[in-house]
Parts: C-alpha cells; structure tokens; sequence
C-alpha cells in the first residue's frame, strides 16, 4: 500500500480552523484511546461505557468498533498480516480527522501488531495517543466467548485467529494496563475517564 501520494500533483491545505478553536468551541479537548486485546478482552465493553459516560458529561467521544468499520471503510480487508495492517493505518487515519474536528476516538480493535500500533502512535500529534492495554488470558476470553468465535476456532473454521492460530504482541509501555479478569468494567471506566482528566482532554 502507498505511504506517499500516487500523483506529484498533490499538496497539503492547511485548516483555517484550528485544533485550540474547535477544542474552545467543544468545551473539551480531544485524542485517541486505542484499547488493544485479545477478541473477548473487553475492549468494546470498555470503550463503549467510556463513550457513554463521556456523552453524560457532554463530551463528544465516538467509539469505533471492530466489525463494524469492516462492513464498510475496510469492506476489502481480510485478516493477513498485511490486510490487518492495512485496516489499523486507515482507522488511525480517520481518528486523526476525528481529532482534528475535534472529538475523543476509542477504538476497539484487536490491532495484534506492535509496529502497527506504533505507526498510528506516530501519526497523532504527541500526547494525544493513549494505548489501553486490555490485558486478559486467552483462557478467560475463551471461556466468555462472546461471540463464539474461540469455539470455531478451535474447530479449525476461522483461521489466523488471534490467540489461537495468529499472534498477539502485547504493548511494550501502555499508558494504560486493564486487567479485566480481575477488575470490574465500572473501574476500568474510571480509570480511563482518570486519565482523560490528567490529560486535561476533559473536565474533572
Ligand atoms: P472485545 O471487544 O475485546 O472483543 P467484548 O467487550 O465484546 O470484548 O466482550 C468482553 C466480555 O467480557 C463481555 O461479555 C463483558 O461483559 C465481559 N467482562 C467481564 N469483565 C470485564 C471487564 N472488567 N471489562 C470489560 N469486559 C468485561
């Protein structure tokens, strides 16, 4: 996949609105929280109460989900190394404009791979990338099985399954560990709410 424009004839326009106006504007300031885990780890669980306490206290925070944005931006992706890569570079795109307008990004995606992970960490402005580790055994996430899927996987239906069949490489230095197998999803909320206050992203 290209990382510089196909044509020569490309150039950037700067914004006439900036990021201090809109953040004026909003009344918050805005970033990316980008949970990573194991399918079944509670990173959708997590982002979406996170999404909706944000929305209580008036703070406009959009969750994106795994699925969901396959359905439709990364409809031609599939799961190889290079496909997955592929989906987190045009996700970390469109956080980046979702920061630009303004607004808080959660994403929830596998996103297995460290170096993927990092290349959005590098697209966003520094400060503005927070990495949630949502840390949890496979065993766990095996034997909640949300969405059936570690079953089918083990029955050899979905290959390149994360945990079972593809790896997963955990975060080196998270801004954010949630050990969901021990902690209930009220306190991984608070815990990344505590962070978005120390960021001054939003009000205590
Ligand atoms: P993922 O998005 O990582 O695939 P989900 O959020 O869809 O995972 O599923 C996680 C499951 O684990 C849910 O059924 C949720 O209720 C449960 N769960 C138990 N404890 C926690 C916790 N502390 N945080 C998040 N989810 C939890």
């Amino acid at each position: 996949m290209p990382e510089q424009p196909k044509s020569k004839h490309i150039t950037w326009s700067k914004a006439h609105v900036g990021r201090k106006e809109r953040a004026a504007l909003l009344g918050h300031g805005s970033g990316t929280v980008w949970f990573t885990g194991l399918s079944g780890s509670g990173k959708s669980t997590i982002a979406m109460a996170v999404e909706r306490e944000l929305f209580q206290r008036r703070v406009l925070a959009y969750a994106f989900d795994g699925d969901n944005i396959r359905h439709g931006l990364n409809v031609n992706l599939g799961f190889s190394p290079e496909h997955r890569k592929e989906n987190i570079r045009r996700i970390g795109e469109v956080a980046k404009l979702f920061n630009d307008s303004g607004v808080i990004v959660l994403t929830a995606f596998i996103s297995p791979y460290r170096e993927d992970r990092d290349a959005v960490r590098a697209i966003l402005p520094e400060g503005r990338f927070v990495e949630v580790f949502v840390d949890c055994p496979v065993e766990e996430c095996e034997r909640r099985d949300v969405k059936g899927l570690y079953q089918k996987a083990r029955a050899g239906k979905i290959p390149e399954f994360t945990g079972i069949s593809a790896p997963y490489e955990a975060p080196v230095k998270p801004e954010i560990v949630l050990r969901t197998a021990e902690l209930a999803v009220e306190e991984c909320v608070d815990r990344v709410l505590r962070e978005l206050v120390n960021r001054s992203w939003v009000a205590s």
